[in-house]
């Protein structure tokens, strides 16, 4: 009979897989699976839409999931997949409104069910007033809290990207009070270097009430008349009317653990450049899985929305019986906080010291543009690169204006294997407002010893 491919979740990666795959094979039949009432949408406009920088939550949604139905997609929404039987090749589904269960069976199988906050150990954490954002839903309820007038005192834990983009989001509400509180020594500390770390923070302490707490433990919510009043940490107290939990998430595959299929420590599928796990017939893509990275030549785990999009698709190819190969992750991310924005490519100096390579590295403090145009800022370069061979593993660049979109050549020149010589030398374009003759990135090439 026909080929049954089944896909376990409904957003990036796994619509990503479910669109390319029904194209490339109209015989194939499809089914996605997805526990929540939305598909295809962008988690990375949350903090946004909780700041009211834009006011409906559709605009994060790319396409509602009655347009795919229409289009002859078959989603399931509202229904849950809770366990595989790899042996006998078949999922067992729960309908979310009937509470039922029934078997379903597939040739071949895609994991794309993203990952979760992850919750740490602080005491009263479920107490009402404390949040994460993670899912549509949680945004919905976030922004209707963070809407009202007697919210004014606001904590966030964890200073990764969405800790700052929800600081940022707070800020732009005009809360009384934003307090980031870190359990590292500094902002970002997983995915940027210390030079760019030091101008992110300094940018974030010029805001008049944001408080950034490093190195500083939350031990307990403390709650009155069921609501959350104050955080208590290792150091202090602090008033609070809302409580923003991000700390980092981990892989949706609890369900997987007795199947035997190889993941890492986090619960994260280890998949190769086909997007195939460990498991004959069974691929994976997103927040649920690995990431080959080009650099580091070993499989990370990054969960990011780029790469989900682009292994999804992988995916959806390899589902549909055509053999491509992702080219591999750089770790590419960008991140604004109030006015200034931090992006990275390629390894860290961290990562560097870690896989034990003779690198070198190369910071500069310059400017943007030209003085005589208006809006000349700071802007910082990092790079990181083979001591040996000169060949560029890693970029990072802060500023202002658009700074960050540098970044992206950054990528480009580690991808095609160029040294900081080449980069000295490369043709980047300058006019007045964008650049200057030598741009920020040929200096820094140049200044690489
Ligand atoms: P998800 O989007 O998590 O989707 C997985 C789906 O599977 C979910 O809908 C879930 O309900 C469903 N599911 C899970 N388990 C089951 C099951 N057993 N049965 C059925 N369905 C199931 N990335 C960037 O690149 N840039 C950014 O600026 C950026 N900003 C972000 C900001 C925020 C606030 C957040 C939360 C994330 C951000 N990301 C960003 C990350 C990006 O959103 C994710 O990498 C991306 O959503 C991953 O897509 P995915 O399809 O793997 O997983």
């Amino acid at each position: 009979g026909k080929m049954k491919i089944i896909i376990i979740g409904g957003v990036a990666a796994g619509m990503s897989a479910a669109a390319k795959a029904s194209r490339l094979n109209k015989e194939a039949e499809l089914v996605i699976y997805e526990k929540t009432e939305v598909v295809s949408w962008g988690a990375c406009g949350l903090p946004y839409y909780v700041g009211n920088f834009f006011e409906s939550p559709n605009n994060m949604i790319a396409r509602p999931v009655e347009k795919f139905i229409e289009a002859g997609m078959n989603i399931k929404i509202k229904h849950e997949v809770i366990a595989i039987d790899v042996d006998k090749k078949e999922v067992t589904v729960k309908n979310l409104v009937t509470g039922e269960t029934f078997i379903d069976n597939y040739d071949k199988l895609m994991v794309a069910t993203g990952a979760h906050a992850i919750m740490p150990p602080i005491k009263n954490l479920s107490t009402k007033g404390v949040y994460t954002l993670k899912d549509y839903t949680d945004g919905i309820v976030l922004k209707e809290e963070m809407l009202k007038d007697e919210n004014q005192d606001i904590v966030i834990v964890g200073a990764g990207y969405i800790g700052l983009e929800v600081a940022e989001a707070a800020k732009h509400l005009g809360k009384r009070s934003v307090r980031i509180i870190q359990l590292g020594d500094r902002v970002l500390l997983e995915s940027f270097d210390k030079e760019i770390t030091d101008v992110m923070e300094e940018e974030i302490r010029t805001h008049e009430g944001v408080e950034l707490h490093l190195e500083e433990i939350v031990q307990e919510i403390v709650e009155e008349n069921g609501k959350v009043v104050k955080v208590k940490t290792n150091k202090g107290e602090y008033p609070a009317d809302i409580v923003v939990v991000s700390t980092g998430v981990r892989p949706n595959t609890a369900f997987l653990k007795e199947t035997g299929i190889e993941m890492l420590g986090n619960g994260a599928l280890v998949i190769d450049n086909h997007g195939r796990t460990s498991i004959d017939s069974i691929y994976s893509a997103g927040d649920c899985a690995t990431v080959p990275h080009l650099v580091r030549k070993e499989n990370v785990y990054i969960p990011l929305a780029t790469t989900a999009n682009k292994i999804g698709r992988i995916v959806g190819e390899n589902l549909a019986g055509v053999e491509t190969e992702f080219q591999g992750t750089l770790g590419s991310a960008a991140v604004k906080v109030m006015d200034v924005e931090a992006g990275r490519t390629g390894i860290t100096e961290s990562e560097a010291i870690k896989m034990g390579i003779n690198y070198k590295t190369v910071f500069i403090k310059d400017k943007n543009q030209t003085n005589y145009y208006p809006g000349r800022e700071d802007i910082f370069v990092k790079l990181i690169y083979d001591a040996d061979t000169r060949v560029l593993l890693g970029g990072q660049i802060a500023g202002k204006k658009g700074a960050v979109l540098r970044v992206d050549s950054l990528a480009t020149a580690i991808y095609a294997k160029l040294t900081v010589d080449e980069i000295g030398m490369m043709d980047f374009c300058y006019a007045p407002p964008f650049a200057r003759t030598w741009d920020v990135m040929n200096v820094a090439g140049n200044v690489a010893k």
